[in-house]
């Protein structure tokens, strides 16, 4: 199983580097993904970042509390 996270304080910091193909995810908090309740997913609150270059899905670390 590939290790394909992204530390979430990169997403924060809007420069994420997609771990599958190498290219830089420019808008990343326009490409989140929440596996849960919760509607509106933020750099706090996804649970992952989904590349638009290879349209691999990447988890966030840590994982977000709660
Ligand atoms: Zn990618």
């Amino acid at each position: 199983m590939t290790d394909n996270t992204v530390p979430r304080e990169h997403v924060r910091a809007g420069v994420v580097e997609c771990p599958l193909c190498g290219r830089q995810i420019a808008e990343p908090t326009d490409h989140l993904r929440v596996f849960g309740p919760a509607c509106d997913p933020t750099a706090g609150t996804a649970d992952a970042v989904e590349c638009p270059v290879c349209d691999g899905v990447s988890f966030l670390k840590p994982r977000p509390d709660g």
